[in-house]
């Protein structure tokens, strides 16, 4: 019996804390997810998903130097050279990444030169296809934004690039076409394709 008391005893003082909870909900710091998606405000330095920065005209900075690329520890970035660059020496066609194996370790992010990528908090990838978590992060084909603004026309500059999307990388990943998922089902919900 006293074993018994002693069982009941610390069985009330366990949910002396839910008790509380319970008649001061104001109190409560849990956050209900995904009901509270709307308000849900994640801190900056969560990593979920690598992207790009872009500048005020929606240009890049990123050379196509590989270095990102040679810095990860698990191949999860494939940096692919426009084989026929329109003004620089070199320009970038496109920015693979594979969600599916990187570890968010941000090496990348700290070894690229020029502050091309970045990490955000965008935390909602799931999908039932694994070849939807390879995306294409750049916009364009083409130079930097400070050597395509040399060329002041806008209409000369857009000329110098091509447009590229998130599922367009060259691999067999394009999620539009995978057998059984409608196509639309995965269109991208930024211009960086990856959701920002
Ligand atoms: S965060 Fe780390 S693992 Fe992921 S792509 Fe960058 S370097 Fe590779
Ligand atoms: S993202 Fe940065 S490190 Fe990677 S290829 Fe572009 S400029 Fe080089």
């Amino acid at each position: 019996m006293h074993v018994f008391f002693r069982g009941l005893l610390s069985l009330f003082k366990g949910m002396k804390i839910t008790w509380y909870y319970l008649v001061h909900p104001s109190t409560v710091v849990t956050q209900q997810y995904p009901e509270n998606r709307a308000t849900l405000k994640l801190a900056d330095r969560v990593r979920a998903q690598l992207a790009f920065n872009y500048d005020e005209n929606g240009f890049h900075k990123c050379t196509s130097c590989h270095i990102c690329e040679e810095a990860c520890p698990n191949a999860s970035i494939h940096v692919i050279d426009r084989p026929k660059p329109a003004i620089a020496k070199n320009e970038l066609d496109h920015f693979i990444w594979r969600l599916d194996s990187c570890t968010f370790c941000n090496l990348c992010v700290l070894v690229c030169p020029f502050q091309v990528l970045k990490m955000n908090p965008t935390f909602e990838s799931s999908v039932f296809d694994q070849r939807l978590l390879v995306y294409n992060l750049t916009t364009y084909a083409g130079a930097t934004g400070p050597v395509l603004m040399k060329q002041p026309d806008a209409e000369a500059r857009n000329k110098l690039i091509e447009p590229r999307s998130v599922y367009d990388g060259p691999t067999a990943l394009e999620g539009y076409h995978l057998a059984g998922i409608p196509p639309g089902l995965y269109e991208p919900t930024s211009t960086t394709g990856v959701p920002k």
